[in-house]
């Protein structure tokens, strides 16, 4: 076992040497080392925008409101009524334009993890839910249509020629379609890809640019689709949420989406976590969050979850830990889940939407019985690695996490000041209080 003094050594010449106490990654930050992020400036190489009223719907990407066709059929739509918002589910294409959807929950057309791949390795076969959503949608001529038109699309992507794709008889088209409906690899799009009169192309909806309660309905639907692929595939023990954010962390479209992967494992990372866990039962407390509020790394924080400078990653991270007892999202109290949503927003925020991130989901994989609380790393992707970490094993960090703190602080109280964002304390408005997450109490 590392002991808490061994995670973080600061070096004569301000090297600053860490070790991810959760996962024994080694990072050092390199003083003046490095390509340093310039948020929320206006971006010298942005394009004007053609104007448009906003009564038009978007086509800027295939995640844009007037492309619903490019994609694969809906599985779910959050909506709002100005008072307060509703899920409706497996619409039929008339049905899509009844009602402007705030965020969609659609299949991924390209899947990590196929659907073939649950069939040919489990035994995977689509939930009665599933299958009678597949038939009522195939049995609509429009939606039929659609289907084969995606079918074509994939093909075609996939490299087979025009000719190729006609030949291909029907009954195997349509068993491609198992994916739309039965797949476990999804995505959440939220319904705008620039802000309401965007002028230039850096004028992006990002995280931060939703409104504090956009941004916890973005969650709470994240979550319910996270249980629904729990729901609709048994052989599924871990669901792996991530979001990225601009092209360097991996962004197909600058048009703000989360994915969720259904997984028959729990993944590298988490299982290292968890291995570390068993040995140490108040883990998260004393290595990571006492650790960052004794070091002053603390970002802020309010009565349900804490955000700080994460130490040991290859990029700049912000760590958002829950505090609740309730261990997965989904078993969140709805102003647990409130809380956890309103410190990724405000981190978000104050990056700004010029910084490509990605946003990594950690909780208790299905079939755990350990306790591992909901955490959540905002990895800023502005570096690129330093062409060493191959065969050493260090990574090299261009910022320091008392850099990213003093990045994220000032901006914070400027947002907070305008309304921008909300139930949060601030840096050394924070508590130094010990052991504030509660994951350990069963
Ligand atoms: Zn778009």
């Amino acid at each position: 076992m590392i002991p808490e003094g061994s995670y973080v050594t600061t070096m004569l010449d301000g090297t600053i040497k860490q070790i991810n106490p959760l996962t024994g990654t080694e990072v050092w930050s390199v003083p003046g080392r490095g390509a340093k992020p310039a948020p929320n400036v206006e971006q010298p190489l942005a394009k004007r925008l053609e104007p448009r009223p906003d009564s038009v719907p978007e086509d800027y990407c295939n995640f844009c409101e007037s492309r619903y066709w490019a994609t694969p059929a809906e599985k779910a739509r959050l909506i709002w009524d100005g008072r307060s918002s509703r899920v409706l589910h497996r619409l039929l294409p008339r049905e899509v334009r009844q009602t402007v959807a705030l965020f969609r929950r659609i299949p991924n057309l390209f899947e990590i993890v196929t659907v073939d791949y649950w069939k040919k390795n489990y035994a995977y076969q689509l939930s009665s839910e599933n299958r009678a959503w597949r038939d009522r949608y195939l049995a609509d001529p429009d939606g039929r249509a659609h289907v084969m038109s995606i079918i074509e699309t994939k093909l075609h992507h996939l490299g087979r020629t025009p000719e190729e794709v006609a030949r291909i008889p029907e009954p195997e088209k349509l068993e491609m379609a198992d994916a739309f409906f039965g797949g476990c690899h999804e995505l959440i799009i939220a319904r705008r890809h620039f802000k309401p009169g965007a002028q230039f192309d850096s004028e992006l909806v990002s995280s931060g640019e939703l409104c504090p309660v956009e941004h916890e309905a973005y969650f709470r639907f994240t979550v319910d689709a996270v249980e629904g692929i729990y729901a609709s595939n048994p052989y599924v023990r871990y669901v792996a949420v991530f979001q990225n954010w601009l092209a360097p962390s991996g962004a197909t479209f600058d048009h703000l989406h989360k994915q969720l992967v259904g997984l028959d494992g729990w993944g590298s990372h988490l299982r290292a976590e968890i291995e570390t866990l068993r040995r140490r039962p108040n883990l998260y407390n004393e290595a990571v969050v006492n650790l960052a509020k004794y070091s002053s790394r603390m970002i802020a924080e309010n009565d349900h979850a804490v955000a700080f400078a994460d130490i040991g990653h290859q990029y700049p991270t912000i760590a958002i830990f829950s505090k609740s007892r309730h261990l997965r999202p989904s078993e969140h109290k709805p102003e647990e889940l409130r809380g956890v949503s309103d410190l990724a927003h405000a981190c978000h925020a104050a990056a700004g939407s010029g910084i490509s991130c990605n946003e990594e989901w950690y909780s208790a994989p299905r079939d755990s019985i350990d306790r591992v609380p909901w955490h959540i790393y905002l990895k800023w992707r502005i570096n690129t690695p330093a062409g060493f970490e191959g065969g050493t094993r260090i990574y090299i960090n261009p910022m320091t996490p008392f850099e990213l703190r003093d990045r994220m602080v000032p901006r914070l109280y400027e947002l907070r000041l305008l309304g921008k964002i909300r139930n949060i304390r601030i840096a050394e408005e924070c508590s130094i209080e010990p052991n504030v997450l509660q994951f350990y109490r069963a």
